[in-house]
């Protein structure tokens, strides 16, 4: 496996284990199989891969306890390990401490090699600078329960750059693909940080699944350009051939996802010219069919009314990304989300206006999906 040096010598896999999208029992629940992610855990590390990724939030909270688990059998200097603190959940200093320990004790170790403030935004950096949770990190830092702090981030450039100017980093986390190397502006996220010499953690390189299937037409594009290779390895790479990029987390769901990444990084090649070309191409083609930015990070969730936005959107998407505009089959599909999470339940409430990252107007576009399901 391809590595990248971090400070004090840290050689870290170019190839982040992350744990958002862990296989579960079924697809009704978040609920981890830990069985199928204990095989993905050991595969990984057989083949070089020492950086895991975690959260408080992710599985509802299981993603720590798993990871601790599965990570307990080896030794502790064989493996970093990065959660976070997620500031809206925060509503006393106390509950700082509280959440810190409880995270020490899922995740069956003394202390974090990275750490981060999650999802920083205009909303969530208010929260952050409110219960002084820099401040804390710092504290934590010097008793030597965290090795270095960062953050991961969901805005705009500028606030992007106000953060990293007020405060000291060692690292930062950002959405970066390259349909999102426009669309959400990361070319300009990556410079900000690489002008600051910080190191950057890569999140959603194939932007949720998404650049795994792109569209029909797209993935011609890219597989008449190298026909043995994944349509996920083009994305893969992208993020992995800028040098500032630290490591590539894959929010894997199975072994067959994990096997490409690994083959994709373990031969790592840089894209070339003709290659960045082939991505251009197979974005237009691609662009001209999207719909809605979800990547399905789930932040939005849970809907006080029982939508599964990200389901909903999934489902159109794939609708239009196809080409086919089979109207059954998109019903068929749209039927196995479960009567009671369609769109049409929406109430229009605004709950998850603030918290989609990439600025959806959910409510919005539940109203149209609800009135495209039902129309004939
Ligand atoms: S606006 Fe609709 S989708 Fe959003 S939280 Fe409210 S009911 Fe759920
Ligand atoms: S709608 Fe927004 S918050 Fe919800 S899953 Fe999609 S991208 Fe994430």
């Amino acid at each position: 496996m391809e590595t990248r040096l971090f400070k004090n010598g840290k050689q870290i896999s170019l190839l982040g284990f992350g744990t958002m999208r862990l296989p579960r029992i079924s697809e009704d629940t978040q609920e981890i199989d830990y069985k199928a992610g204990q095989e993905m855990v050991d595969f990984a590390i057989s083949r070089g891969v020492n950086y895991f990724d975690t959260a408080y939030m992710y599985h509802e909270g299981g993603a720590e306890t798993f990871i601790g688990e599965a990570l307990s059998k080896y030794p502790r200097d064989s493996f970093f390990l990065a959660t976070k603190m997620p500031p809206w959940k925060i509503n006393r200093e106390e509950d700082l401490e509280q959440i810190f320990s409880d995270q020490l004790k899922k995740c069956k170790v003394d202390f974090f090699d990275f750490y981060l403030i999650h999802n920083v935004n205009r909303e969530h950096l208010k929260d952050a600078e409110k219960f002084k949770v820099y401040d804390f990190l710092k504290k934590k830092q010097s008793e030597g329960k965290i090795k270095y702090i960062g953050f991961s981030f969901h805005d705009e450039p500028e606030l992007l750059e106000k953060v990293v100017d007020e405060y000291d980093w060692d690292f930062v986390q950002i959405q970066l693909n390259y349909l999102d190397w426009t669309i959400q502006k990361a070319n300009r996220q990556y410079e900000i940080l690489t002008k600051r010499n910080i190191p950057i953690i890569v999140m959603e390189p194939v932007r949720g699944g998404t650049l795994a299937t792109l569209s029909e037409k797209a993935v011609d594009i890219l597989k008449e350009a190298e026909p043995g290779a994944s349509t996920a390895s083009w994305a893969i790479r992208f993020a992995a051939s800028l040098p500032n990029v630290l490591t590539v987390l894959s929010g894997m769901s199975d072994m067959e996802q994990i096997k490409d990444n690994i083959q994709t990084l373990e031969n790592f090649k840089p894209l070339d010219e003709s290659e960045y070309q082939m991505i251009e191409k197979a974005v237009a083609v691609y662009r001209s069919s999207f719909k809605i930015p979800c990547t399905y990070c789930r932040y939005c969730m849970e809907c006080p009314s029982g939508v599964h936005i990200p389901k909903v959107f999934d489902k159109y998407n794939q609708y239009f990304a196809r080409g086919d505009f089979d109207k059954a089959r998109f019903l068929a599909e749209y039927k196995q989300i479960g009567e009671e999470r369609q769109a049409y339940n929406c109430t229009q409430c605004g709950v998850c206006l603030s918290k989609c990252p990439q600025g959806i107007n959910i409510p919005e576009k539940m109203k149209e999906i609800a009135a495209f399901a039902s129309e004939k």
